[in-house]
């Protein structure tokens, strides 16, 4: 039996080496939409430098953990991300989530990008988001959260934090 500990070692030393170009080294990405680094925008630099700074930060290594602690199992995604598929928690309600560079559902991407083409690209705006903020995204995201719902009763319309990941591509319109 391999405990938590040893899988996200072991999540953190797959996902260490991988270069971030393209899917990874043991999952290798299905389907279309989301699974095609095409319509991605962004460069690999700029993918690689948010990588480092949300490895520095600490906000990946929250992102894997929590993941794990709901149950996901991790995969190398497009664009430098990391998805965690098969999370088991009730919150946060969303069809995704992201902390760091790892971003969260329930279901599999696969699936998520049926419904939501454009929800990595989405997604990995929220990772630029971290790589700015570090853990105080988390705190901000909360207060944009209650703002938007205080004057707009919706939680991601008034949300600065979601206009600016693009409401459309979140599914918010
Ligand atoms: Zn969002």
């Amino acid at each position: 039996m391999v405990g938590v500990r040893e899988r996200l070692v072991g999540d953190w030393a797959t996902i260490s080496l991988w270069d971030g170009s393209g899917p990874g080294p043991h999952s290798p990405i299905t389907g279309t939409g989301c699974g095609s680094l095409a319509g991605m925008r962004g460069s690999a630099w700029g993918w690689r430098l948010r990588r480092r700074v949300n490895r520095l930060n600490g906000t990946t290594a929250l992102g894997l953990a929590v993941a794990r602690a709901g149950g996901a199992r991790c995969r190398p995604g497009p664009g430098g991300v990391i998805l965690a598929e098969g999370y088991r928690w009730g919150f946060p309600v969303a069809g995704a989530f992201t902390v760091g560079d790892v971003v969260v559902t329930r279901g599999d991407f696969d699936a998520l990008c049926g419904r939501l083409p454009e929800v990595l690209e989405h997604e990995r705006r929220h990772c630029a988001q971290y790589a700015v903020l570090g853990l105080a995204f988390l705190p901000l995201y909360v207060v944009a959260t209650a703002w938007s719902w205080l004057f707009l009763r919706d939680l991601a319309r008034g949300n600065l934090f979601e206009r600016w990941a693009g409401l459309r591509s979140g599914g918010y319109l």
